[in-house]
């Protein structure tokens, strides 16, 4: 059962997204070779604190971490470290921040220096996967329509969709329902309407869809060794175009 979120909720959940983007916006700059994922990680608990916030991964079933920052073959879920980035990887930044009760979650991949064609295209066409999934999400359109429309896409560029992840519903939980599929055919599931709010996040690999989870129990890898991406924002449906909730700072 989805709940349509109130005025009120929503003005909450896009004050955590804009923390949200506020994070993604520090350390963007910070992706160069050199850096380590821990220092990422530093740079992101500080500007979410300093919001009064707090990182809704850290702890979460155990996560370890504010951010989640996967290199390369590495899916989603991966825990900093102190792996210094290399010209030439790519990097996967999802954060996650709770604030007066209600959350909001967004993920972004980013070329370090400069990166191989095929992975700069990978991250092209899962932001672009993202864009069009965004364009599906208006009332009256069903939600495995959000779905179908990143598949499609993924299997036009010849990149696989990763199916153990997919998007949620968000609010007073980070994660609700809806689960939101990252395939399958159009035209099933729930009718969208205004008022729900969901983090849609195409996760996409180079190669073969397969996955694996590494020893630390958190750490996912494609299972043939070729990167991954992933976008994310979380949205708000209205009557027209959904409003792009991790898509501004803090006023
Ligand atoms: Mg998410």
């Amino acid at each position: 059962m989805i709940r349509s979120k109130t005025a009120e909720e929503i003005s909450r959940i896009r004050a955590a997204c804009a923390i949200v983007h506020r994070v993604q916006q520090e350390l963007k700059p910070l992706l160069v070779p050199g850096s380590t994922t821990r220092s990422l990680d530093s740079v992101a608990e500080s500007v979410i604190r300093g919001h009064q916030a707090t990182p809704a991964f850290k702890g979460y079933r155990g996560f370890p971490a504010t951010i989640c920052a996967s290199v390369n073959a590495q899916i989603v879920h991966g825990v900093p470290d102190d792996r210094k980035l290399q010209a030439g990887d790519i990097v996967s930044i999802d954060v996650g921040v709770r604030l007066n009760g209600y959350y909001g979650d967004g993920a972004f991949t980013a070329a370090v220096g400069p990166v191989s064609a095929e992975a700069q295209r990978l991250i092209d066409v899962t932001r672009s996967c993202l864009d069009l999934a965004i364009q599906q999400a208006r009332p009256g359109n069903r939600l495995s329509d959000i779905s179908h429309t990143v598949e499609t896409q993924a299997t036009a560029a010849r990149l696989s969709v990763v199916r153990q992840f997919g998007g949620h519903g968000i609010g007073r939980e980070l994660h609700e329902p809806p689960h939101i599929n990252n395939y399958g055919p159009p035209g099933r599931g729930p009718r969208l309407q205004a008022g729900f709010v969901l983090a849609i996040e195409p996760i996409l690999s180079l190669g073969r869809p397969e996955m694996r989870t590494g020893t630390d129990g958190w750490t996912t890898t494609t299972a043939d060794g070729l990167p991954a991406a992933h976008f994310e924002h979380t949205i708000a449906i209205t009557h027209g175009t959904a409003e792009i909730l991790t898509l501004s700072s803090p006023p």
